[in-house]
C-alpha cells in the first residue's frame, strides 16, 4: 500500500475533522454526536482499508455493482457500510446483504426486497427516508417528495426487519445549503412525531458540511474533501 495515499488520506481527514470540530463549537455540539460517512465511490478498496487504519468506521457508496464488491474486499475490517445511491427495486434485497444502513429509501416500493434482504441475512436494516430538497419540479434528482415523507414512514414502520432511523437529504445544486437542510430539519421533527427514536439527520457533504452541522446534522457525508477529486466518469 502506498505510503504517499496514506499520508494524503490522513491529512485530507484530519482537515476535514477540523472543519467538523470548528463548525460544531460555533452552534456548540459536540463533534462526538456528528458522525462521518466517508463517501468511498470511484476510490478503490486499498483506500478503504488506508481509511480504516486511519479510524474511519462508516463509508458510503452509491452504485450497488461497486459497493458489493468492495464490502466482500474489506469484509474484514468490521465496517459499517452505508449505501447513500439511487436504488433500483430488484437490487433492494442484495444491498440489504451487506449494507448496515440504506439512507436513500425513496419509495415504498424498494420496501419488500429491503426487509427479504435483511431477513436473509438474519438481521435488522437501518433505513433513512432521503427526502428531495429540491424546488418543486426540479428534474433528476431523487428523494421522496416532503409531502410524501409522512406515508412513506408509515409503511417503513410497519415492514418487519427494517428499523427506521431517521432522514437524509442533499442540498439543491445552486441553491442555499443552509435553508435547505433547515427544512430537512423541520422534516425530522415531523418525522420523529410519528417515529420517535427515528433521530438521525444525514446531511451535509464536503461543500457544505457547516451548514448541515447547523442544522442538527447527526450523519456528514463527505467525499473528494477526503479522498480527492472524483476520477472522471466516461
Ligand atoms: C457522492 C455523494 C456524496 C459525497 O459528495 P462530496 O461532495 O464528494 O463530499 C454525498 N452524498 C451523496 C448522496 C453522494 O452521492
Amino acid at each position: 500500500m502506498s505510503q504517499q495515499r496514506r499520508d494524503e488520506l490522513q491529512a485530507r481527514l484530519a482537515a476535514v475533522r477540523a472543519r467538523i470540530d470548528r463548525a460544531c463549537a460555533e452552534s456548540g455540539r459536540s463533534p462526538a454526536e456528528v458522525a462521518l460517512v466517508v463517501v468511498t465511490k470511484f476510490f478503490p478498496a486499498s483506500d478503504v482499508r488506508l481509511l480504516a487504519a486511519l479510524g474511519v468506521r462508516h463509508v458510503g457508496e452509491n452504485r450497488h455493482q461497486e459497493a458489493v464488491e468492495k464490502a466482500a474486499e474489506c469484509a474484514d475490517l468490521g465496517l459499517d457500510w452505508h449505501y447513500i445511491g439511487a436504488l433500483q427495486s430488484n437490487k433492494a434485497a442484495a444491498v440489504a446483504g451487506y449494507a448496515a444502513v440504506v439512507q436513500s429509501v425513496d419509495r415504498a416500493k424498494l420496501l419488500n426486497g429491503l426487509s427479504r434482504g435483511a431477513e436473509e441475512h438474519g438481521r435488522v436494516l437501518d433505513c433513512l427516508v432521503q427526502v428531495s430538497l429540491d424546488p418543486p419540479g426540479a428534474s433528476g434528482r431523487s428523494g421522496a417528495a416532503i409531502g410524501d415523507v409522512p406515508a412513506l414512514v408509515e409503511r417503513v414502520l410497519e415492514t418487519p426487519n427494517l428499523r427506521l432511523r431517521g432522514v437524509m437529504g442533499v442540498a439543491p445544486l445552486g441553491g442555499d445549503p443552509r435553508q435547505a437542510f433547515a427544512r430537512l430539519r423541520e422534516v425530522a421533527s415531523d418525522v420523529r412525531r410519528t417515529a420517535p427514536e427515528a433521530t438521525w439527520i444525514s446531511a451535509g457533504m464536503s461543500g457544505d458540511l457547516e451548514d448541515a452541522i447547523g442544522q442538527g446534522a447527526t450523519h456528514l457525508r463527505i467525499g473528494s474533501a477526503v479522498l480527492g477529486p472524483r476520477p472522471v466518469v466516461k
